[in-house]
């Protein structure tokens, strides 16, 4: 390929990725596995120094940012050195990670020291049963602590809280986890729910829109839409006399897809152009044989598959994306 970056068909350039380094996770969330798990063979998931190689690739074709996610990265051995080795890549603008936190409090700042910019922690209830109702076997004093962690290592302002709203599981605490983030100076952005892999959620019954979400937030706190673009997916409130921003994150309610930037690599070498379909390619082989203008070609084809929008579909009972959030990278 001769051009130097990543365009679709529909004339979107591709400038971040989102490298998955596990499948593995110490969480079972409802919406992201299923309770009994099967777990790649360790001999099926890319090496650190693949993960460092395809983000190489990936950079030298104009992508400028890179965000480590999984499965929960920091259950990767030696994650801190893959970031370091990532970060000193000429032309990367951003170097981000998503986890659950349960390990921050230990990585928080060998984090930092690695180069990654800002950290967004995922958080669905700050209320001990719902919170392992939806994680099954999280730790929420263990995340908070991570989150602690993570405001000292970073900064308020670096970092930032996902939260995935279900009906009736945790929509009516919703503004609680805002109250917490207000008082720390994060940001926070709630995620509609996607129907991803057989979770067992019957989507049209658990979905809670950011429609009705933002409804919620402002009865009780006074908001204004904020004016800058982050260039993402979300698009953020301000709340009078805070520092912290609710970002809402709607892929039903509010497509984005139109501007989608992204591309996700899987612990196991796997291309996905999109989240919400089945096209990929199969970068592995190519990786492990050390070719890489083969994988440029097949980055290539990808963005060939990159399709105009997801095909998630709430009232359909069973999911049509098979895989789970877990296997292509959140
Ligand atoms: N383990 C890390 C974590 O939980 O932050 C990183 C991986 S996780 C797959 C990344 C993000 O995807 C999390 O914020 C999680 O809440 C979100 N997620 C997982 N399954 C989802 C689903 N079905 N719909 C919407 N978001 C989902
Ligand atoms: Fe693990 Fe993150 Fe999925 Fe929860 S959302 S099971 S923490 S990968």
């Amino acid at each position: 390929m001769a051009v130097n970056d990543i365009q679709d068909t529909f004339g979107r350039k591709v400038k971040y990725l989102r490298l998955s380094v596990t499948d593995r996770c110490d969480f079972r969330c409802t919406y992201c596995m299923s309770e009994k798990m099967e777990f790649l063979p360790r001999s099926e998931i890319l090496s650190l120094e693949e993960c460092l190689q395809v983000a190489k690739t990936f950079v030298g074709l104009g992508v400028d940012k890179i965000r480590l996610t999984g499965g929960e990265p920091l259950t990767r051995k030696d994650l801190p050195w893959l970031a370091s080795r990532i970060r000193e890549l000429a032309g990367l603008r951003e170097l981000t990670i998503t986890t659950n936190g349960s390990q921050l409090a230990k990585f928080a700042q060998p984090l930092v020291q690695a180069g990654i910019d800002r950290v967004n922690i995922s958080l669905d209830s700050l209320e001990p049963d719902t919170f392992h109702r939806i994680t099954r076997t999280g730790n929420l004093p263990q995340v908070l602590a991570g989150i602690d962690a993570a405001i000292e290592a970073w900064g308020p302002r670096h970092v930032k809280l996902n939260t995935v709203l279900i009906r009736d599981i945790n929509h009516l605490q919703a503004n609680d986890l805002v109250r917490f983030a207000l008082a720390r100076g994060i940001d926070i952005s709630f995620i509609e729910q996607m129907p991803l892999g057989e979770t067992g959620y019957h989507h049209a019954d658990s979905y809670y829109s950011n429609t009705e979400m933002l409804e919620q937030v402002k009865q009780h706190f006074e908001v204004f839409p904020s004016v800058e673009s982050t260039g993402g997916p979300a698009r953020y409130w301000r709340v009078s006399g805070h520092e912290s921003r609710i970002g809402f994150i709607s892929p039903h309610s509010h497509n984005f897809c139109a501007d989608c930037n992204r591309m996700r690599v899987t612990a196991r070498g796997e291309l996905f152009p999109c989240l919400g379909n089945e096209g990929m390619v199969d970068l592995l082989p190519a990786v492990r044989a050390g070719d890489e203008g083969r994988v440029r070609d097949l980055i290539a084809q990808a963005a060939g598959l990159k399709p105009k929008a997801h095909t998630f579909d709430l009232t359909q009972p069973a999911s049509s994306i098979v895989r789970f959030m877990s296997r292509t990278g959140g």
